[in-house]
């Protein structure tokens, strides 16, 4: 292990490393990357010992907070019982069944069965191979097809970035086919003039007329994030997922609720499309904050419907990775929601996510804030040119990038996402932190403000 590499070091051995959603032709020509080599709490360190407030959570996934000894020492004492053995076949082991229970008490009451796998496209993957494997044992085999909607995230194997919003894969090819964009359930920049309730009429009327020109017995899924993280933090219209859900059942479509960011506290709850949205969902798709980033893991939860039709004597169940609920990250995703049910983080989040967001709503006060939306820890910040007629700014002023890279310098790390900014912090921010964030962000935003024009 290299833990203590110079920052020269490690840059030049990155040089063989391909990141993610990045540009490689400037990561190339530059070396203005950041290292991070250490966490603790709500704060990473960089190579040079700078101490960052971890704004994002990784990547909205370190919702416990950094450097916990207790989920530690569950990798390590799992590794050294058992490292390693599959749940192919017949075989099982005790973390993977005990986390599978514990998922399905605290998921909503018709999902009891779980699968796993290693990230939320696999486990997005895997709900719709397993709608398309039911709707065959329901004589049903044209019944594939996938709603999502333009503007949400849901991966980037080739069939869940076919349900991403296509803005995110440009000249990138996918499984297109498959799936039809519904309109953005964004109301600030789509709704056109209308009221909240008018544009809600109109995303319900295109969920409709889109299943009568698709039909029906072609259309396998609705998927959804409660409130889209990816696409800008978008939180869609009041009742936009009662009815869509209820559309949903009235033409035998299964609702997948993608719950990869929203689940496990970042809202205050386990679970959110229940608790927060009042839909009960035929499928659940959760990862990042299950096991707070400490090992990758997802978990595709079904309903008893599902899983009795799937599990009917016939045909068998073919889907399956060599990693579906490792033992390792099996064991910390208990242990991390035993510290999550100990600390009472999601209830806490209800205190301290709502301060997190009222902070974050004053900066909608700023010339070039043109909107602050979202919720509790899952917040984004659009950045105007014009704030009376929303004009954005031209993509090459790269107003995000460099919003957050004053921030960084003050101490922040948050995310740029074109002419936005998302904060998914850790859930462990207490108030004098959250406050702090507010003022770094407020003091980015205004000095590049002047700097724009
Ligand atoms: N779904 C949502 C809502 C996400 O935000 C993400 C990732 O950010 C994914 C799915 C994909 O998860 P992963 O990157 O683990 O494949």
């Amino acid at each position: 292990m290299k833990l203590n590499a110079t920052t020269d070091d490690i840059l030049s051995a990155d040089n063989h490393l391909i990141q993610s959603f990045c540009d490689l032709d400037a990561l190339k020509q530059n070396t203005a990357r950041t290292v991070i080599n250490r966490a603790e709490g709500a704060f990473v360190y960089d190579s040079d010992g700078n101490e960052l407030i971890d704004g994002i959570a990784g990547l909205w996934c370190v919702n416990v907070g950094h450097g916990r000894q207790e989920l530690i020492d569950a990798v390590t004492q799992q590794l050294g019982q058992l490292d390693y053995y599959s749940t192919f076949y017949n075989f099982t082991h005790p973390s993977a069944a005990h986390l599978a229970q514990k998922i399905a008490d605290l998921a909503p009451a018709s999902l009891n069965h779980v699968y796993f796998a290693n990230s939320g496209s696999a486990a997005n993957d895997s709900a719709i191979r397993i709608l398309h494997h039911y709707n065959e044992r329901r004589g049903k085999p044209d019944k594939k097809r996938v709603l999502s909607r333009h503007g949400a995230y849901h991966g980037s194997t080739y069939l869940a970035m076919a349900m991403t919003t296509p803005a995110f894969s440009q000249t990138w090819s996918s499984a297109s086919d498959l799936v039809h964009h519904l309109r953005s359930p964004h109301h600030w920049r789509e709704g056109g003039g209308m009221t909240e309730a008018e544009f809600l009429d109109a995303l319900m009327e295109d969920l409709e007329q889109s299943i009568a020109h698709l039909g029906a017995d072609n259309i396998a899924a609705f998927i959804a994030e409660p409130i889209m993280g990816a696409g800008g933090v978008i939180v869609a219209p009041k009742g936009y997922h009662v009815r869509s859900a209820e559309i949903c059942r009235a033409n035998d479509i299964k609702y997948i609720s993608d719950e990869v960011v929203t689940a496990f506290g970042r809202l205050g709850h386990f679970f959110a499309s229940q608790e927060m949205f009042g839909v009960e969902p035929d499928i659940i798709t959760s990862a990042k904050g299950l096991t707070s980033g400490y090992q990758p893991l997802s978990a595709t939860i079904i309903s008893d419907e599902i899983y009795e039709v799937i599990s009917a004597p016939g045909e068998k169940f073919l889907h399956g990775f060599t990693y579906s609920g490792h033992p390792a990250a099996s064991a910390v995703a208990l242990a991390n929601i035993e510290v999550m049910e100990r600390e009472k983080l999601p209830e806490q989040v209800r205190t301290t996510g709502k301060q997190f967001e009222s902070t974050l709503r004053d900066l909608g006060e700023l010339d070039i804030v043109g909107e602050v939306r979202g919720s509790h820890f899952m917040m984004g910040i659009e950045l105007v040119k014009d704030k009376a007629t929303k004009v954005s700014f031209d993509d090459d002023v790269e107003i995000g990038g460099k919003v957050a890279e004053a921030a960084q310098k003050r101490g922040l790390i948050a995310r740029p996402l074109g002419n936005s900014l998302i904060l998914s912090p850790t859930l462990v921010m207490q108030p004098d932190l959250i406050e702090k964030t507010g003022d770094i962000l407020r003091e980015s935003i205004t000095a590049v403000a002047k700097t724009v024009g």
